[in-house]
């Protein structure tokens, strides 16, 4: 069996700020969970969730064989930019370069370590984009406890961490530890909510949530719906603004992060950009994920209010 402590070791080599590794088994509360909340329609038009339930479960149905999850963390935590806390604006996540290229080839550097250490492992990198659930994997890594804004904590980053996984078909030594969830009396992100969508502890109902609107949701927003955006045309922070695990959580600044213009990036360019200059500047940006048309619409319609 691989030992535990030589792959954080690699993990941090890499220049991920955790690394845990649990049993690739089945998820067995998280079926009822999220079963639940999909009954109740809390997906939202993101039929996408409700599909490849089996496959979520079980990490031997997305790699044959497989016996490890390894769970890393990388802190997107930033120097505040106006972009972040004046109309429009735009969640902290999605101000750099696509998160998903930078972590995923950190992931294959780390996998390709493991080889040169370990001999013959197969497996496949995750980075939010397959039926993957990465803050329950997470959790089981011991790397933190899932908040009642249903984010990751992690006692020393936060919340603002981007999650990914290697999941392979050799056996880690489990990191084999839990942390506690640490939220205690705390009520703030269910408080600071504007739209209330934090409807219990720990569930979201994405029909109310700001960043479910203003991104994922395909159908056009109703008059009703965009008087809810609070002032954000990508994304909402509030409910991890308030966080007090955030406001402790030390400001990492990665370098592979960084995006010069997208921090100097202010309100004015944003509102007067033209779509060839948005689809050139934003390439490969979260920002695509909405495209020209919404967040320029949203970002007009809300760039009054928040
Ligand atoms: S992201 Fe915004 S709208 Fe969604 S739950 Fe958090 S505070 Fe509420
Ligand atoms: S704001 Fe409070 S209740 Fe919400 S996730 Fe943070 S610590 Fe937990």
């Amino acid at each position: 069996m691989i030992p535990n402590q030589r792959i954080v070791e690699l993990a941090a080599e890499v220049g991920f700020d955790s690394c845990g590794v649990s049993a690739a088994i089945d998820l067995v509360d998280e079926k009822v969970n999220f079963g639940n909340w999909i009954s109740k329609g809390f997906h939202a038009e993101m039929d996408y969730m409700a599909r490849n339930f089996e496959m979520r479960m079980n990490p031997t149905l997305i790699v044959p064989n497989a016996k490890t999850v390894i769970s890393v963390l990388l802190s997107y935590k930033r120097e505040e930019i106006a972009i972040h806390t004046s109309p429009p604006k735009i969640s902290r996540y999605a101000l750099g370069p696509d998160y998903h290229g930078v972590i995923k080839n950190m992931l294959f550097e780390l996998m390709s370590k493991i080889r040169d250490e370990f001999g013959i492992v197969n497996g496949r990198a995750f980075v939010d984009s397959a039926p993957v659930l990465e803050r329950a994997w997470a959790v089981k890594a011991g790397l933190g406890w899932i908040g009642k804004n249903s984010n990751l904590i992690n006692s020393h980053l936060g919340s603002y961490v981007f999650i990914g996984e290697l999941i392979l078909d050799v056996e880690v030594e489990p990191s084999n530890v839990t942390i506690p969830n640490r939220c205690g009396n705390c009520t703030k992100c269910i408080d600071s909510c504007p739209t209330g969508a934090i409807v219990a502890p720990q569930t979201i109902d994405s029909n109310k949530c700001i960043s479910y609107l203003n991104i994922e949701k395909k159908s056009p927003l109703t008059e009703q719906e965009y008087s809810m955006l609070n002032g954000w045309c990508f994304g909402c922070d509030t409910c991890q603004e308030v966080c007090p695990w955030n406001k402790k959580a030390e400001i990492k600044n990665h370098n592979q992060l960084q995006s010069k213009f997208l921090n100097e990036l202010t309100s004015e360019q944003l509102l007067n950009m033209p779509e060839d200059e948005f689809n050139s500047l934003f390439n490969k940006t979260p920002l695509m994920r909405a495209g020209y048309s919404k967040v320029i619409d949203t970002a007009k319609r809300t760039s009054s209010k928040g």
